[in-house]
């Protein structure tokens, strides 16, 4: 098996899985003797054939690199509660058994996930207040609050005596996010002064141009199209768009119709929210019980399943084989989602049968409006970020070889000396020298049984 041991004087960036995809992060830094994980997400396998959803087979990056040496493994950082960054580590952590450090809105969502396997109780969790500096083993920390589709996305300032690495996680700038702190620059450009050695950045959108659209702009767009509607509106929307969901329930009041969540992931992350203090106290959320009993120009019910899911609310809707509601001829239908690819089909399927009952649809490609924002930057802000930081080596990740090969070239234009890509498995040395050693150590995917 691979002998990788990093020394005092080595840096080292090695991803075993989200470098060449998207989905499933699972990182490690080395130094010193020791590993630090950051994040330990899943992703989900490919449809099995054209006709079909994706198969909802859980899969996540092999551990088994780190799992035959956890005492080196000093602990596990998770930026964010994304499923792609802290939905594997429910079902790797006993192969690890080390502390988790991250902020306290995820460590409501780990809390919740570890429950459901028998977890809770077991795995020390260190819950670190935003900005805050820590201690992991030999890498000294510190959260770079971003702003990002959910709330408490955590870039990572890692420093070490061999150097320094900013792992952004994934980030956009948003000015007006509407739930937690605007986007500030400020920060960013502190960490100039701290010698950055590589940055480590998320290449999601780096084949798009311009900037990302505001989440307040989003609010804005549902608004404009909610308030004309004398039906009933159903949204289906990502559970962790926290912001999303609080932009629904404002455009309820403001509409005069009540908002409810169908679907058990909207709750749990609506309930999540609102212990960890970020859900707004002036916006009423009614249980779904209640919707059968409005007239339909009050209801905005959310709904999971935008993405085509046959078991999810929206299907159910479409089959109406949904207990708490039932629509009618020119009732709308709106998608506030990105379409994942592979789910085109599951999705135009959906579409469909709405349709045929006469329920109206709206997707993101059928307007002018920003019904939908992605959470990630584009190439603007790529480069200002590039600027803000100055790193001497630029490190593309969270992206296929096409994205990470544009984020690195908009690294080159932001005159960042040097301009690393690779795939998950390769080592990434960052001190003493920098450069790539290919295939370091074998990358695959596993199965995660449920
Ligand atoms: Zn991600
Ligand atoms: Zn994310």
């Amino acid at each position: 098996m691979d002998l990788l041991l990093p020394t005092r004087s080595d840096l080292w960036f090695l991803p075993l899985g989200g470098t060449g995809e998207i989905g499933m992060n699972l990182n490690l830094y080395g130094h010193d003797g020791q590993w630090l994980m950051v994040d330990c997400g899943l992703s989900f396998n490919e449809p099995i054939d054209e006709n079909s959803a994706r198969t909802h087979e859980l899969v996540c990056a092999d551990p088994e690199f780190i799992a035959q040496q956890r005492h080196r493994l000093a602990g596990i950082v998770i930026t964010h509660a994304h499923e792609d960054h802290v939905g594997a580590l429910p079902f790797l952590w006993r192969r690890f058994q080390v502390p988790v450090y991250t902020t306290p809105f995820t460590a409501e969502i780990l809390r919740r996930k570890l429950a459901q396997v028998g977890l809770l109780g077991e795995v020390e969790i260190h819950e670190l207040p935003l900005a805050s500096r820590f201690k992991v083993g030999v890498f000294d920390l510190q959260w770079i609050t971003l702003t990002h589709s959910i709330p408490e996305p955590s870039g990572l300032m890692i420093e070490t005596s061999a150097g320094n690495v900013f792992h952004t996680g994934d980030w956009k700038i948003d000015h007006s996010p509407v739930l937690g702190e605007r986007f500030s620059p400020a920060i960013l450009t502190t960490l100039r002064k701290r010698d950055v050695k590589a940055m480590v950045c998320d290449s999601t959108n780096a084949l798009r141009v311009g900037h990302s659209v505001s989440e307040f702009d989003c609010y804005k767009a549902l608004l404009e199209v909610i308030k004309d509607e004398s039906g009933r509106v159903v949204v289906g929307c990502f559970s962790s768009n926290i912001a999303r969901l609080a932009s629904l329930a404002r455009v309820a009041k403001e509409t005069g119709r009540y908002l409810a969540l169908l679907g058990r992931s909207l709750q749990n992350m609506v309930s999540a929210a609102r212990a960890s203090g970020y859900w707004p106290d002036d916006l009423p959320v009614v249980d779904p019980s209640h919707l059968g009993y409005l007239p339909p120009n009050e209801v905005l019910a959310v709904a999971t399943g935008s993405q085509g899911e046959p078991r999810a609310m929206l299907n159910r809707l479409a089959r109406d084989d949904c207990f708490d509601l039932s629509l009618d001829k020119g009732d709308l239908v709106l998608f506030s989602a990105m379409i994942i690819p592979g789910n085109e089909l599951a999705i135009e399927r959906l579409v469909k049968s709405f349709k045929a009952q006469g329920v109206r649809t709206l997707q993101k490609h059928e307007t002018e409006l920003p019904i939908h924002v992605s959470g990630h930057p584009c190439q603007d802000e790529l480069a200002a970020m590039y600027d803000w930081v100055r790193p001497q080596v630029a490190i593309p990740t969270h992206g296929e070889p096409e994205h990470m090969a544009a984020n690195a070239r908009i690294a080159k234009d932001a005159h960042v000396p040097r301009q690393l890509t690779g795939l998950n498995g390769d080592l990434f040395t960052i001190a003493p020298e920098v450069g790539v050693r290919k295939q370091a150590t074998k990358a695959k995917r596993i199965a995660l049984a449920r």
